[in-house]
């Protein structure tokens, strides 16, 4: 299994990339930000206490984020890859999901990071806001979003620079560019692996 995570701040792209590397790759998308909202429509407590979390632009805790991720995650074992858009966010999340992975000998191929100046992800957001319909797309939501990433998120980087998993893509190209670059990226690196695989 090739698994990747797709890492960035809002706006980044990740989830429109994800759907480009889903197309190609057959790879399954576990985005966090869907799983919750999705928890969100069912409206049960633990729905309830998500939106509070969401709507304020703080992340949701650890242990509901990780129970529902997981047991999503879990279902696809038999698939190509898994891309994770949206987690982890914190440090605590991404070694809970090396542990799990590791257990399972599954573990993350590359973490890809795009890159993208704060004042086009402003641009982006601001714009999709005026259909989205998501309830954190205003503008005071929007700037705690980028603090907390900015406090909780970006320190992962160095989590897993260290580690020697961290690919660094420009985002600030259009669509398309930006996948050619990440498509470049998923196949020379699932060659390499497959190389180790041989030897
Ligand atoms: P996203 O769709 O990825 O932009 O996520 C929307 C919101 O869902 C975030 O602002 C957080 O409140 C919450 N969320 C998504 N993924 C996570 C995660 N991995 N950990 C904690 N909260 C998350």
């Amino acid at each position: 299994m090739f698994n990747i995570i797709l890492f960035g701040p809002p706006g980044a792209g990740k989830g429109t990339q994800s759907l480009n590397i889903v197309k190609e790759f057959r790879f399954v998308h576990l985005s966090t930000g869907n799983i919750l909202r999705d928890l969100i429509q069912h409206n049960t407590a633990t729905g309830q206490l998500i939106k509070k979390f969401i709507d304020r632009g703080n992340l949701v805790p650890d242990d509901i984020v990780l129970r529902e991720l997981f047991s999503e995650a879990l279902k696809h074992q038999r698939k190509p890859g898994l891309i994770f858009d949206g987690f982890p966010r914190t440090v605590n999340q991404a070694e809970a999901l090396d542990n799990m992975l590791e257990k399972k000998g599954i573990p993350v191929s590359m973490v890809i990071s795009l890159e993208v100046e704060q004042e086009e992800l402003y641009r982006r957001i601001i714009g999709r806001s005026v259909d989205s319909g998501r309830s954190d797309d205003v503008e005071e939501v929007i700037r705690q979003r980028f603090v907390t990433y900015e406090q909780e998120t970006l320190p992962l980087k160095d989590y897993y620079h260290s580690s020697g998993r961290l690919v660094e893509v420009s985002g600030m190209a259009s669509v398309p560019e930006v996948y050619e670059l990440i498509r470049e990226e998923i196949k020379s690196h699932m060659q390499a692996s497959k190389r180790r695989s041989v030897v």
